[in-house]
Order: C-alpha cells, then structure tokens, then sequence
C-alpha cells in the first residue's frame, strides 16, 4: 500500500519470544526528513523496533517497508546498504584513532559494522570529514585521539561516523544517557540540524530531551503504539500518565 512520503512503514508489526510479545500489533510511519522520538516505559518493545527495521529480528507478523523495500525479506547488511544507519549506544570507534582518523575510516568502511580497512584519501573526503566534523562540532578536536574524548564528544563522533555513510534514515539509541545538561542541549541541536536531510528516529528516555527536539513523539507501551503526537499531547494523554505514574 503506498503511504506519500513514507521513508519507514511499519503495519501491524508483531515480534513473539517464546509465547511473548514484545511488539503487538504496531504500525509507525515517519516521512522523508522526519525526527521522531520513541518513548515508552521499559520493556515496551523500543529496542525490538529497532531490531526490527534494522533486521536484526525478524517479526511474527507485519509489513515493514523502507520505501518500496521490503526489510523483512532482507539481512542486516542490505539493510544497512540500503541507507539505514543505526547508533547504538555503546560507541563502536577505535579509541586509538584521531577524530579524523575514525570520521576517514567510516567513510571508507562498507555500510554497516566498521571494520579495519587501509584507506587513501582524496581531496572529496577531506572536505566531507571537515564538514562533518563541523557539523558535529568537532573540529577543534579533529587530530585528539577518540580515547580522550569526553562521553557525550564520543556520542557525537559516533553519530558523525554514521553520517559520513550518507544514511537516509538514521536509528539513534539513547543517545543522552549519562551526558550533562550541555551535552544534551549540543545533542538535541545536533540531531535537529541533521534531520531534513535524513530521517531520524530517536529512542530516549530523558523527557526534557525530547523535548528539546520539538518532534513528533510515538510512546510505545507493551509493544504497541500508546499515544503519537507533540510531546505537551503526550504527556497530557490520560493513558500516558496511567502508565508513566500509575504503577
Ligand atoms: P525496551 O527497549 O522498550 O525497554 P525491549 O524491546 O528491549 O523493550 O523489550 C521488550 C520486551 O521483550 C521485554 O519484556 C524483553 O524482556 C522482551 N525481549 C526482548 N528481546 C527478547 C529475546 N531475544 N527473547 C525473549 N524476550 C525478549
């Protein structure tokens, strides 16, 4: 069914573990240059979404589409090949490389998990990891090693690795946890100024976070979509409150 727009189409979307279901039923659909933010309490079936989009798992039952592509006949590598990026949130960049060095590196690794490659930079690349950096806000520390960056600076150069493989849908994994309050507002900043080019779609739990980026929000709940809209809708939702305070 063509939905205008539509970079990701999920419909009715189930994922059983063992007699369980961790996702029910659920449908989302996020446009071309969309930021979304998927909030939901533990267990709700976000990182199962993830894993589903990306191909990581198969679901029981249920459409997803990424375009016209159909993701749940592919494995993770196509999936990947295809444009979709994910962050996950345990950085994945060779602490012994510079900023540049590692930013080099994505560029020239296949899409997907990095791997260690030799390399030979152009000019073309040179300019796509300053602006990247920039983009980023990196540059001052383009020749540091990644092992004395600050945590959120390793967030972010993780995200500008994903972005030096020109993703058109970025999957981006709590992406705050364990920053400070600056680091956060650079974060929702960030992920603002790269969505338009490129849909992303968040999961986080820091509310103030979500927010900061001014998005759609879905709030997931016992693998279904429990409420969709800004964030002041949401959290104004009865049901949301139920399952956030009610417990
Ligand atoms: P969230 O990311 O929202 O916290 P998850 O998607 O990680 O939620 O998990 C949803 C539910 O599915 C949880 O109850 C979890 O225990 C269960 N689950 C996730 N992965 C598996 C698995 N591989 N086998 C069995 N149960 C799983």
């Amino acid at each position: 069914q063509a939905v205008p727009d539509a970079v990701l189409y999920l419909d009715g979307v189930s994922v059983v573990f063992d007699g369980f279901r961790a996702l029910n039923n659920l449908s989302l659909i996020v446009e071309a240059g969309e930021l979304r933010a998927i909030i939901g309490p533990n267990g709700a079936g976000k990182t199962t979404m993830m894993d589903v989009i990306t191909g990581k798992t198969r679901p029981t039952a249920g459409v997803v589409r990424f375009h016209d592509h159909d993701l749940t006949r592919l494995d993770e590598a196509t999936i990947a090949n295809l444009g979709i990026g994910r962050k996950f949130q345990k950085p994945t960049m060779f602490d012994a490389l510079t900023v540049f060095e590692n930013l080099e590196l994505a560029l020239k690794a296949p899409r997907g998990p990095f791997s260690c490659l030799r390399w030979v930079l152009d000019r073309t690349s040179r300019q796509k990891i300053e602006s990247t950096m920039a983009e980023v806000g990196l540059t001052a520390r383009a020749h540091d090693r990644a092992g004395v960056l600050s945590h959120g600076q390793r967030q972010w150069l993780e995200i500008g690795m994903l972005l030096m493989q020109d993703p058109e849908l970025l999957l981006v994994d709590e992406p705050v946890a364990g920053m400070t309050d600056q680091e956060t507002e650079h974060t929702a900043a960030l992920l603002v100024r790269i969505a338009g080019a490129r849909s992303v779609v968040v999961v986080e739990h820091d509310l103030e976070f979500v927010r900061a980026l001014g998005s759609k929000v879905t709030v997931l709940c016992e693998g279904s979509m429990l409420s969709e809209g800004s964030i002041d809708h949401v959290q104004n939702d009865p049901r949301v409150i139920e399952v956030y305070l009610g417990r």
